[in-house]
C-alpha cells in the first residue's frame, strides 16, 4: 500500500537504519541519504562538511527570494547508553503498537521524516511554486552545532528565509522560545592542617557550603521573581562538586560545576555580573578564604517574533491538525534554532512529535499518528505559503 503514512513509517525507519551516534559524529552515510532523496525530490542539493565526519545537506527548491521557508531537522543522535538495554534492535525501526522504536526515532529522524515528505510533495509540484523551500539536514546538533549548523551560516551554505521552523520535540505543539546556558565553575581556596588540629586551617568545603546556599537563595530570591512568561523562571544547579584529599586533612580547595539556565531577554554579561556579584559577597563575609568564579560557556537562547504573519498562518494549520489552542508555548531544552536567528526574517518555530523525555532515552520511540500529524501540518503550511 502506498498511502502517505505507510510512505512516512519506511521512510523514517531507512534513516533509523543508518546510525549516526554523536560522539563519534560520523554522518556522511545518513547526509548522503538524504542528499539523494532530495536531489530526486527535485532540490539543487549541496553536501558540505567542515572536517571528515559532520556533513550535512542543504536542499533547494525554487529561485524567488519570497515567499521562502526553511525546514531543519538534525541528523545525528546521542550515542547508544552504556548500560542501555533496549528491548528492540535500536537499529531496526521496528515498528508495534502504533510505535516505531529506533536510536533517533524522535530525536530527531521523525521531524526529518516528515520534513522530507513534505518537500518531496512540494517538489513534486514544482512548476507551482512561487518562492523557495530550504531544506536543512544538520550534523553536530547533538553537541552544540558548532561544526553543524553553525558553521553552515557562517559559511554562507544557509540562505535567509523568510520563516524557519525547526524540528525537535514539542508534542506537535508551537514553541516560540527555549532557554540559553550559561555554565561556569566556582572555587574556593582555603589552607590545608591535620584534621586533629583543623581551627588551625581553613576549610575549603565549609566555605563552599556558604557558597552554595548563597546560590540557592539568589534562585529562591531573585531568579524565581522573574519569570518568562512561556518559560517560566530562569535557573542554577550545580552539578559537580569536588574538594578534599582526605577525611584527616582540612581541605585547601574546593569547585564546584554550575548550568545556569537563561531565559530570552537575560544578557549572558549581566548574568555574569550575578555571579560575580554573589562571589564577591561572599569573599567579604569570609576574608580567610577565596572565592572566585570563571570558566564561562555561553549557549545562546531563542525567541521569534511574536506576531508575525507566517507564525500566526503556521498556529491556525497546527491548531486545526491537533485541536490545541493556536496559541505558542516555549521548549525547555536548547536547539539549533539559537544558530538560525540570523536567518529567519520574520521568525521561528521548534516543532515536532514527541517529548524531550522520551528522546535521549531506552527504547526511543515515536507514535505514527503524532508523526503522521506532524507531516500533514508541514505540508500544509508549505502548500498554502509557496503554492500558486
Ligand atoms: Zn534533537
Amino acid at each position: 500500500m502506498n498511502s502517505p503514512a505507510n510512505d512516512l513509517v519506511a521512510l523514517l525507519q531507512q534513516l533509523i537504519r543508518i546510525p549516526s551516534p554523536n560522539p563519534p559524529g560520523d554522518c556522511r552515510d545518513i547526509a548522503d541519504f538524504c542528499a539523494a532523496y532530495l536531489r530526486s525530490a527535485g532540490f539543487a542539493t549541496t553536501l558540505v562538511a567542515p572536517d571528515d565526519r559532520a556533513w550535512s545537506v542543504v536542499g533547494v527548491l525554487g529561485e524567488a527570494d519570497s515567499p521562502s521557508l526553511l525546514y531543519h531537522a538534525h541528523i545525528d543522535t546521542v550515542p547508544l547508553g552504556q548500560n542501555a538495554r533496549w528491548s528492540v534492535d535500536p537499529f531496526a525501526g521496528t515498528v508495534a503498537d502504533g510505535r516505531v522504536y529506533g536510536l533517533g526515532s524522535v530525536d530527531d529522524k521523525a521531524p526529518l521524516a516528515a520534513m522530507l515528505l513534505a518537500a518531496a510533495d512540494i517538489g513534486a509540484q514544482a512548476e507551482r511554486v512561487q518562492g523557495r523551500l530550504v531544506v536543512v539536514c544538520a550534523a553536530e546538533e547533538e553537541v552544540g552545532g558548532r561544526l553543524g549548523t553553525k558553521w553552515l551560516v557562517d559559511n554562507g551554505h544557509v540562505p535567509a528565509c523568510d520563516f524557519v521552523v525547526v524540528g525537535e520535540q514539542t508534542q506537535n505543539r508551537v514553541a516560540t522560545a527555549h532557554k540559553g546556558v550559561l555554565r561556569a565553575a566556582f572555587h574556593v581556596a582555603g589552607r590545608t592542617s591535620h584534621a586533629t588540629d583543623p581551627w588551625r586551617g581553613r576549610n575549603a568545603i565549609n566555605g563552599m557550603a556558604h557558597l552554595i546556599l548563597d546560590l540557592e537563595r539568589y534562585q529562591a530570591e531573585v531568579l524565581e521573581r522573574r519569570p518568562h512568561p512561556l518559560l517560566g523562571p530562569a535557573s542554577i544547579n550545580v552539578g559537580v562538586i569536588e574538594g578534599g584529599v582526605s577525611a584527616n586533612v582540612v581541605a585547601d580547595a574546593c569547585t564546584i560545576r554550575v548550568d545556569r539556565r537563561m531565559v530570552p531577554g537575560e544578557d549572558p554579561q549581566a548574568v555574569i555580573a550575578e555571579l560575580e556579584q554573589i562571589v564577591a559577597a561572599r569573599q567579604a563575609a569570609d576574608p580567610e578564604r577565596t572565592y572566585t568564579v570563571g570558566e564561562y560557556l555561553v549557549s545562546n537562547w531563542f525567541q521569534s517574533d511574536a506576531d508575525s504573519e507566517l507564525l500566526r498562518r503556521f498556529l491556525r494549520i497546527s491548531a486545526e491538525a491537533t485541536g490545541t489552542p493556536p496559541a505558542p508555548v516555549g521548549y525547555l531544552p536548547g536547539s539549533d534554532a539559537k544558530h538560525l536567528v540570523d536567518v529567519a526574517r520574520q521568525g521561528m518555530v521548534v516543532f515536532g512529535p514527541g517529548t524531550y523525555e522520551v528522546a535521549h532515552s531506552t527504547d526511543e520511540f515515536v507514535a505514527v499518528d503524532e508523526l503522521e500529524t506532524t507531516y500533514r501540518i508541514l505540508r500544509h503550511f508549505a502548500a498554502e505559503t509557496l503554492l500558486a
